[in-house]
């Protein structure tokens, strides 16, 4: 049986990509391509002849079914997407699927993604973030994340387009008033750019802005999540955990670190009731 590579490709500069994928592109028997003329490039550049399949969101099924007999046959295929990642904002999902129903060994080939070098030089902090990808367009499902981002105290990461980017900023600045973010362009790239600010701060610096848009915002370190804490009664902020089975100490700990407070001033709120 043959194996599934998934293989990253540069996002701008074309010197990044491992020497494993590079060593991989030249053993597999086919490379399946989002564009395959954009992927011909690529391989032009690396000195690669090798076959080429298109498989793209619009033909992502029914090219599926072709990859995976060719994959049972016993041949090694490689996916690539246009830049970085495959399957990050871009196809890869269908096959990999299928690929596990049929017990076929898919292997990762780590390389470039737009979103962590846009997030690692942001200087906002990469604890704990979420990865929002390209907002709807859809009134709905846009004003249901832009809530999910107003509550979430973990940095967000979205792609942006930028003839979109004003909308996009615009609505920020109406839900999100004077939050911190970042907006990382062209990365990798001449032309590369990060312009750091207030939302407004980034409205007045970003106009008639071109180019590849990265967009990182800080988390609402007030969360409603926190908000809806404090509001909860002792009591039931209490049997929340207990219904978990954590014990009185770890309890006490935990909702002292929700309500911003310290485990001394819990204990005593709990003796004087
Ligand atoms: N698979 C890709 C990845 O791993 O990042 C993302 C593909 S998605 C279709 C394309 C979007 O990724 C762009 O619209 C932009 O938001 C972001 N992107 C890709 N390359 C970029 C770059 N060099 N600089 C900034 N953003 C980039």
């Amino acid at each position: 049986m043959g194996k599934l590579y998934i293989v990253a490709t540069p996002i701008g500069n074309l010197e990044d990509i491992t020497l494993r994928a590079i060593h991989i592109l030249e053993k597999v028997d086919l490379i399946a391509a989002e564009d395959t003329r954009h992927t011909l490039k690529l391989l032009n550049h690396l000195g690669i002849t090798k076959p080429l399949v298109s498989y793209h969101r619009h033909n992502e099924e029914i090219k599926t079914q072709a990859l995976i007999e060719k994959l049972l046959e016993g041949q090694d295929i490689a996916l690539v997407s246009d830049a970085g990642t495959p399957g990050i904002c871009d196809p890869g999902e269908v096959v990999i699927k299928k690929c596990i129903e049929n017990k076929i060994q898919i292997i990762p080939i780590p390389g470039s993604c737009a979103m962590i070098n846009a997030l690692i030089a942001s200087g906002i902090t990469t604890r704990e973030f979420i990865f929002l990808g390209f907002l709807p367009l859809n009134k709905k499902l846009r004003k249901e994340k832009l809530s999910e981002i107003k509550s979430s105290e973990k940095t967000i990461i979205l792609y942006e387009a930028p003839h979109k980017l004003m909308a996009t900023l615009n609505d920020f600045k109406e839900i999100l008033q004077e939050r911190k973010m970042v907006l990382a362009r062209e990365l990798t790239k001449i032309h590369e750019e990060f312009i750091r600010g207030t939302i407004e701060e980034i409205i007045e610096k970003s106009e008639n802005i071109k180019g590849e848009i990265v967009l990182i915002i800080e988390g609402n370190p007030k969360s409603d999540r926190n908000k809806s804490y404090e509001e909860l009664p002792l009591e039931e902020h209490y049997q929340l955990y207990e219904e978990q089975g954590l014990e009185k100490k770890e309890i006490i700990k935990r909702i002292a670190k929700d309500r911003g407070t310290n485990k001394n001033e819990i204990y005593q709120k709990f003796i004087e009731k």
